[in-house]
């Protein structure tokens, strides 16, 4: 009889559990949990071997699998357990641990995996753009300038040209590059459950990932698919349509973002093209952008208030769900309240809130791989691998 010997990983048992899935123990191995789930494949069930691999600190077995990406965390498996072991959750911690450590450097995901390393976290672009706001407060002669004609412009401190526009280019493409080499790093590190034989002509692997950002991103259908799942006798909350607003306000606000910047550069050699901040309350790009907004705080109180209801005895929400949640609401509250303060002529709580959403939303792009939007590139990219081996 063949003969493998176990390494268990006590440290990474230990650390699952403090990161939501804590009750990982209490598995018994009865499989309902792979039966219940909609998403799981027929012939490569998920989530009971995870529950298994994470019982017995089989970080290896764990890190090399795709399917523990490939779920959606609609807690149907955690509804039916008998036992209480809540497997929903123990893939979600096991995915936090591991995005946690996959991109360089990791002391950030470290400070990203509990609410102990905000402070930090923080006060990094908080001095950052307290430096800048300093040096240019010191240029104009003004902590809270107005202009010559008595207006609030917040390009008067926070200078587009030499501050915003390249302190945000480099976080962005650098959280990019970052984000890249994670995906790269866990594409090579997933293993096939046993041999596997593809057979025939393949279709390319961009092919895959249009068809992965079709039913993921465009349409989210398979959140349908985890609502379509057997009754639980649990009361579902539908998390399609928050997602939705969030995905398509990010889409607007990405659109307006670049042609307000398109704008303001080609302008320089092309005037007729140039956008001048602010931009009046009826201008299209800035009637776009205040949709995008609303539809943002719309598609936040959706998921917010689901998470809030969702039945805590089975689901558990882990610290990296509620500060993704966090930083999106502070970003967009943040950037409604500097208009409104703005318009409402209160210079210096529009100077500070403004200051406010800068730190917001650079700490939403530098953090982005250890973050659920990280999560989302990943589950992408184990996807596309899935796909190449023929399944769906
Ligand atoms: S997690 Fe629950 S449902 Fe899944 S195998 Fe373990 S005891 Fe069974
Ligand atoms: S949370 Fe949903 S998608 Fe994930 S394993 Fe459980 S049933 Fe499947």
């Amino acid at each position: 009889m063949a003969q493998c010997a176990i390494k268990p990983d006590v440290e990474f048992v230990r650390e699952l559990q403090e990161t939501g899935g804590e009750s990982l123990k209490k598995c018994y191995q009865c499989a309902t949990c792979s039966v219940a789930c909609p998403l799981s494949p027929e012939n490569a069930p998920y989530p009971r071997k995870e529950m298994v691999w994470a019982s017995w600190g089989l970080k290896d077995k764990l890190m090399g699998d795709a399917d523990l990406w490939l779920c959606h965390n609609c807690g149907n498996c955690s509804d039916l357990c008998p036992r209480g072991a809540k497997p929903a959750d123990m893939m979600s911690a096991a995915r936090n641990v591991i995005y946690r450590d996959l991109v360089e450097p990791t002391c950030v995901g470290k400070l990203m995996s509990s609410p102990s390393g905000l402070p930090v976290l923080f006060a990094v672009p908080a001095l950052l753009w307290l430096v800048v706001w300093a040096i240019r407060a010191s240029i104009v002669g003004a902590w809270f300038p107005r202009t010559a004609d008595g207006r609030i412009v917040f390009g008067q401190i926070f200078y587009g040209d030499y501050t915003i526009d390249p302190i945000f280019m480099l976080t962005f493409f650098g959280a990019l590059f970052l984000i890249g080499r994670g995906a790269v790093k866990l594409w090579k590190s997933f293993k096939p459950e046993g041999k596997l034989a593809v057979i025939g002509k393949q279709k390319c692997w961009l092919w895959h990932l249009w068809d992965v950002l079709w039913d993921e991103v465009i349409t989210h259908k398979k959140f349908s698919d985890c609502e379509a799942g057997p009754d639980t006798g649990k009361t579902r909350y539908n998390r399609q349509f928050g997602h939705l607003l969030l995905v398509y306000s990010f889409c607007i606000l990405a659109f307006v973002t670049a042609v307000v910047a398109g704008g303001h550069w080609i302008g320089k050699v092309w005037p007729v093209v140039s956008i001048e901040t602010p931009m009046p309350l009826t201008f299209p790009v800035k009637l776009l952008a205040n949709l995008g907004a609303l539809m943002l705080l719309a598609g936040l109180a959706v998921l917010t208030v689901r998470r809030f209801l969702q039945d805590k005895e089975n689901h558990g929400s882990s610290w990296h769900d509620w500060y993704f949640l966090g930083i999106i609401w502070a970003v967009a509250l943040t950037g409604v309240l500097s208009q409104c303060f703005r318009l409402a002529d209160c210079v210096t709580l529009a100077f500070m809130v403004y200051y406010l959403h800068l730190v917001f939303v650079w700490m939403l792009f530098a953090y982005l791989p250890w973050t659920k939007l990280g999560h989302f590139v990943y589950r992408t990219v184990a996807l596309v691998y899935v796909r190449m081996y023929g399944r769906s």
